[in-house]
């Protein structure tokens, strides 16, 4: 529990930190903490619930279920960050109130068509694979340009922004680099198609600095924040 005040404390100072240093101003958007709790416990959860966390991100749909339903924290704002398998589309469009994960076409269509129950739009980010890796999932950087028209006819849907996992590296002008080309890639979908995408989802426990040097409006932290997974 101390531990994870300890650390809960210390990337809200990184948090504040990286946005003083990159000039960015008060009246911009803020930097939401997405806490990844993904392979560790529900009292990890708790605990961190507890310190005021309110955004939680996971990845794995069954343990994702378990914890929505045994959590008792209504005002948690749940988040799947993992990948989708088409047939797992009700469940979270069910569940959660963003899906940044949204790589495929088929999969807005699905997330749309199965969120027709909600009261309020499901929040979505697109995927893009901004290194171009082979193994990767994502939108590539022009592919997204022929789906849009697409994607923005969807109903149910609120079209936020972009999210990306870039290749790792331990170079913060390479970190930089890739997100960089997020951010305009969003200024480019917005103007194209006249939308007001206001998120970019990216960063992580080793290059949130540069991420938001480069206006990450959400870093997703596992790691740093929880220690090692758990399972
Ligand atoms: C696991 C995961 C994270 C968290 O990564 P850490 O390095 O533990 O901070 C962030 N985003 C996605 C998509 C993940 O799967």
């Amino acid at each position: 529990m101390n531990n994870t005040r300890n650390r809960f404390v210390h990337i809200n100072q990184r948090i504040e930190h990286a946005f003083n240093q990159s000039g960015r101003s008060a009246t911009d958007s803020p930097v939401t903490l997405l806490a990844v709790s993904k392979r560790h416990s529900l009292e990890k959860i708790h605990a961190l619930y507890q310190l005021g966390q309110r955004d939680f991100g996971e990845s794995y749909l069954q343990e994702a279920l378990t914890k929505i339903s045994s959590s008792d924290h209504e005002e948690i704002i749940w988040h799947f960050i993992g990948p989708i398998q088409s047939n797992k589309t009700r469940d979270i469009a069910q569940n959660f109130h963003w899906v940044h994960s949204v790589d495929r076409l088929k999969i807005a269509r699905r997330l749309s068509a199965q969120s027709t129950e909600r009261l309020q739009p499901l929040n979505i980010c697109l995927q893009i694979n901004i290194s171009r890796e082979i193994q990767k999932s994502g939108f590539s950087s022009s592919d997204i340009f022929t789906v849009m028209d697409e994607i923005i006819k969807l109903p149910n849907l609120a079209i936020r922004g972009l999210m990306a996992i870039p290749k790792p590296s331990d170079n913060i002008v390479e970190q930089k680099q890739a997100f960089m080309q997020l951010r305009q890639l969003k200024q480019k979908l917005n103007q194209e198609f006249q939308l007001n995408m206001d998120t970019l989802s990216m960063g992580m426990s080793n290059d949130l600095e540069a991420a938001i040097a480069e206006g990450a409006t959400i870093i997703r932290v596992g790691t740093a924040l929880f220690g090692p997974r758990e399972y």
